[in-house]
């Protein structure tokens, strides 16, 4: 089922979950056991992150120096396989035009519709591991939006084609990202809502927003977003924190704030790995029931490998 039909036919909030693939050498059962304690919550489905191939140079005995793929972790590809062939659950590649071409993109796309995935959501991703800034894959996308465009112009298969019910049928739904906070590149908020208005106005179905610690900044970004004639869902994500380091470590890795009462919590119990937990888990929960009391369609969780305070926020929420 398509994201956006689910979202149209709920009638409360939901849970969406987002899992990053293993590390090579983990075992396809480890995953699986890894994402058992989310399945007692029957999600409607699991997002799956995508990550590009990075590179390194070796020296060689020559003197020389030689490329060579570093790839650390599983494909979405896989792992969505993998997880459709034990759970009954919808599953969401996450689908990046960094490191890749158009072509190789296209590529994906059929082998997505062979498995019967008919959900994406489309990245643009980030530069390579030293990168200054994101510079596209030659014969690949600048912008998320073009990646947006370019999914909504891929034909499907002859059997999809000749079952569809009318030829404006498009055979994915795609979801794309949205920064309550600015993406980092942007000169301003109002610049980055439009260019997420292109991605909208080239066929995105919905928006899941990057993760933010006060709801106050969503429930603004929402309004800015329909003042400029966005109309469709915006999930609301949502991460728990967890350690004291995350007090830096986020706002850095994700360009974002966190709320001084959050930090001074945080930084009064910083030597205590248990009380930093239930802060973290606390102050989660209320943002969720918060969300969920101004009527949001979902609430997207970025899991990030933890499934015991994710799923304390399940029981206490949904
Ligand atoms: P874009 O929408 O292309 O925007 C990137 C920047 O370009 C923004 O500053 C925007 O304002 C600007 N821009 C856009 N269009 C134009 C234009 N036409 N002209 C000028 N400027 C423009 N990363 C991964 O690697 N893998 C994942 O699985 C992944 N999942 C994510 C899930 C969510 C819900 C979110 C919010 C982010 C995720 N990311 C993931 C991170 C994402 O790839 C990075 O934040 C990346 O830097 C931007 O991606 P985007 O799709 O928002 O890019």
């Amino acid at each position: 089922m398509k994201i956006s039909e689910i979202l149209a036919s709920s009638t409360k909030a939901y849970p969406s979950l987002e899992i990053v693939p293993p590390l090579r050498g983990m075992t396809k059962n480890e995953l699986l056991e890894s994402i058992a304690p989310f399945m007692e919550f029957s999600p409607k489905y699991i997002n799956v992150t995508s990550h590009r191939d990075e590179f390194e140079f070796r020296e060689e005995a020559d003197g020389t120096f030689s490329r060579h793929l570093i790839r650390n972790r599983i494909s979405e590809t896989t792992v969505c396989t993998a997880i459709m062939s034990k759970y009954d659950v919808e599953t969401v590649p996450h689908i990046i035009c960094a490191g890749t071409t158009a072509e190789e993109i296209e590529s994906k796309l059929d082998n997505l519709e062979f498995l019967g995935i008919n959900n994406i959501v489309a990245l643009r991703g980030d530069s390579m591991t030293g990168e200054k800034r994101f510079s596209p894959t030659p014969g690949g996308y600048r912008y998320a939006s073009e990646l947006v465009e370019g999914i909504r112009s891929y034909q499907g298969s002859a059997t999809y084609r000749r079952n569809r019910n009318t030829v404006t049928d498009h055979y994915f739904c795609i979801g794309v990202g949205g920064y309550p906070e600015k993406h980092f590149e942007a000169a301003n908020i109002e610049t980055d809502i439009n260019n997420l208005k292109r991605k909208v106005d080239a066929g995105a179905d919905y928006i899941i927003t990057q993760m933010f610690f006060d709801n106050k900044v969503y429930y603004d970004f929402v309004g800015k977003c329909r003042e400029v004639g966005i109309t469709v869902p915006i999930i609301p994500g949502l991460k728990p924190l967890s350690t004291f380091r995350q007090i830096s470590t986020i706002p850095e890795a994700f360009s974002l704030d966190i709320p001084v009462d959050l930090t001074k919590e945080m930084t009064n119990a910083k030597d205590n790995k248990e009380a930093l937990y239930r802060i973290g888990t606390e102050w989660c929960i209320n943002q969720c029931k918060d969300l969920i009391s101004h009527g949001v369609p979902a609430v997207h969780f970025y899991t990030m490998g933890k499934s015991q305070n994710i799923t304390e926020i399940l029981k206490n929420c949904f």
